[in-house]
Order: C-alpha cells, then sequence, then structure tokens
C-alpha cells in the first residue's frame, strides 16, 4: 500500500518556489497560475472609417462624458423624464455622451470638425490626439480646423497642455463670428449661467491664442466647395451644424443640435439643460430633424453611441436614429 504524503515533490517545489517569491516581495499565486495579467482597463483605438464621394472621413472618438441624467430634460416633469428613462432601459442618475469628431480626407486638405476636450474637462475624454495617430494621420496633417460651437468638449483640445500652445500647428481655423465674439467676450462669463462660467473662460484661454489664424464665418457659410456650414444657434449663439456634399452623396454633421439618441428624436421640444437659449435651439433640433428625415441623409451626431453614424427615421409626429451598423460590415 502506497504511503500516503501530504506533500508531494511537486508541492514541496511549489512551496520552495513561493518562498523564495514571498522573500522577493511577490504576491503568492494560486497554484496553475503562472502570470497574473493586469487588467488592461481601456478600449481600441477610437476611429470609424466611411466614404463621402470622393471624400474619406473618418470618425475619431475623443472617449465619452459622464453627464447627469436630469440634464436632457429641464422643462418637464422629474417624473416623466425618469419614467421615460427607465422605460429605456436607462440609469435615471446618469448618461454617457459620447464624443465623435470628423476628420474629413478631401485629397487636397485635412479638415478636423471640433477637436474634443482636451485633457482638463473630464477624466474619460481627451482622445482624439491620440485617435488622430492610431487612424494613420498625424496632428501636424492637418490643415483647416472648423469649429461648430465654442463650448468645452468642442475646443479644449485645441491647445496642447503639456507643450501650453496650439496644438494645431499648420491649421487654419474657421468659426462662426457670432460664436467667437459671444464667448470671447470678456463680460460672458458673467452673464451666463453659474454653472457654464467656466465654459466662457475657457472659450478665452483655448480660443485668443489662435485669432490670427481663424477665419470668422457668416451663419451657413460655405467653407470650400462640398463643405457648408448650417447655421442651427440655440444650443449656443452661433452654433453650426456642417454638410459635406459630393454630388448626391451628403453627410450632415449635427454637432450638439442632437445630443441623446433617443431623447432628441423622440422629444425634440424637451429641453437640454446646456442650451443657451432652448426655443432656439428646439427650432432649429426640429428643421435639422426634418431636413435628415426628408433627404433621407446620412449623419454623423457628436455625442450618440460611437461612431454616431446613421440616418434619422421619422416616426409620427417625432424621430427615431437607426444607427449605419445595421448596414455596414466589418471588413475582412
Ligand atoms: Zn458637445
Amino acid at each position: 500500500m502506497k504511503k500516503l504524503s501530504p506533500f508531494s515533490r511537486r508541492d514541496m517545489l511549489r512551496a520552495g518556489g513561493a518562498a523564495s517569491l514571498l522573500a522577493a516581495g511577490h504576491v503568492l499565486l494560486p497554484a496553475g497560475s503562472f502570470a497574473k495579467a493586469p487588467m488592461q482597463d481601456a478600449q481600441v483605438p477610437g476611429f470609424f472609417r466611411f466614404h463621402v464621394g470622393a471624400y474619406e472621413v473618418t470618425v475619431l472618438s475623443d472617449g465619452n462624458l459622464i453627464l447627469p441624467a436630469a440634464g436632457l430634460a429641464t422643462n418637464v416633469p422629474e417624473v416623466q423624464l425618469k419614467g421615460f428613462l427607465r422605460s429605456n432601459m436607462r440609469s435615471t442618475q446618469s448618461r454617457v455622451g459620447h464624443i465623435n469628431a470628423a476628420l474629413i480626407n478631401t485629397g487636397a486638405e485635412l479638415i478636423l470638425i471640433d477637436v474634443g476636450s482636451g485633457s482638463n474637462f473630464q477624466s474619460t475624454a481627451g482622445k482624439l490626439a491620440e485617435n488622430l495617430e492610431a487612424s494613420g494621420y498625424s496632428l501636424d496633417q492637418v490643415d483647416k480646423v472648423i469649429m461648430t460651437h465654442a463650448h468645452p468638449d468642442h475646443i479644449w483640445g485645441l491647445t496642447d497642455e503639456f507643450e501650453d500652445a496650439p496644438r494645431y500647428t499648420n491649421a487654419s481655423y474657421v468659426m462662426t463670428a457670432a460664436d467667437w465674439d459671444f464667448w470671447t467676450a470678456k463680460e460672458t462669463a458673467s452673464k451666463v449661467p453659474a454653472t457654464i462660467q467656466g465654459f466662457a473662460i475657457g472659450a478665452r484661454k483655448h480660443l485668443l491664442p489662435i485669432a490670427k489664424k481663424t477665419k470668422m464665418a457668416k451663419a451657413n457659410e460655405q467653407i470650400l466647395q462640398g463643405i457648408t456650414l448650417v447655421s442651427t444657434p440655440g444650443h449656443s449663439p452661433g452654433h453650426s451644424s456642417v454638410l459635406i456634399e459630393q454630388g448626391d452623396d451628403k453627410l450632415l454633421i449635427t454637432a450638439d443640435a442632437i445630443t441623446d439618441a433617443q431623447v432628441s428624436f423622440e422629444h425634440p421640444d424637451w429641453h437640454p439643460g446646456l442650451d443657451l437659449d432652448p426655443e432656439m435651439a428646439v427650432k432649429s433640433r426640429k428643421s435639422l430633424l426634418k431636413m435628415a428625415a426628408a433627404e433621407r441623409l446620412t449623419v454623423l451626431s457628436y455625442h450618440l453611441p460611437f461612431p454616431g453614424v446613421g440616418h434619422v427615421a421619422a416616426r409620427g409626429n417625432s424621430y427615431r436614429w437607426v444607427p449605419s451598423s445595421f448596414e455596414w460590415a466589418i471588413p475582412g
């Protein structure tokens, strides 16, 4: 009969090894573990590419923002908003706003539309420059930056905080005069609600260094052949969406006339907390949704789930978001 031993030779070796590891300050691993893989806590590089006619469009993720759910609608009873969110299986406390910027290669110029939040807004955002490089381009290749409006998540990425200098060294810039003038005026910080005073202070910090390289655009101005601003004021005084046209192939970039994949479509007359002139924003949102649905436009929306590309479908008196993931396969 084989004599039972409390320890096998393998156990003794493991114990000896473990003892030396412990002596060296390592953590004792359970039997069978050879490596302790650290959690990566990150997603894959965020970019998504498609074409509009001859233009190549790359959606660049700047990450996302975590925002209070109450900011989705300030003109309806709390119980109504919470009921809507609950029926859509969503949190009634917070919401995630993705940040999807467009990088357009026209063949002649590389044009970035909005630059994300930079490193000083929310820790979950500020990844646009990193994703631009992951997508195969470099920051100094950007020829032109079009800014839809001067909120932090759209312009604070203008500055390389480490260098304390403009990040896109070879770019010229475009913004509507209406938004530039409002957000760079010294007195704006004392005029806007206290919760967004920092937006005005930040706008001066990030915009004034590029003043000489910035073209002040008029509402609805054509920036170049096939790229036209579409005036959608309300969220911000000179807020603009952008229409890309290549023959029959079109892309509507909404910026923040639309901010939520459900609320903005199903209840376009609800007032998001960050719309500075809510009634004007409702008018802009409704006309943009109507145009997108009627013309069956492909739409890229800044805060919808990445990559924020899809269509707007009419549904009775309101609309619904139809993500393009229904149509696009992953290239193999
Ligand atoms: Zn925004």
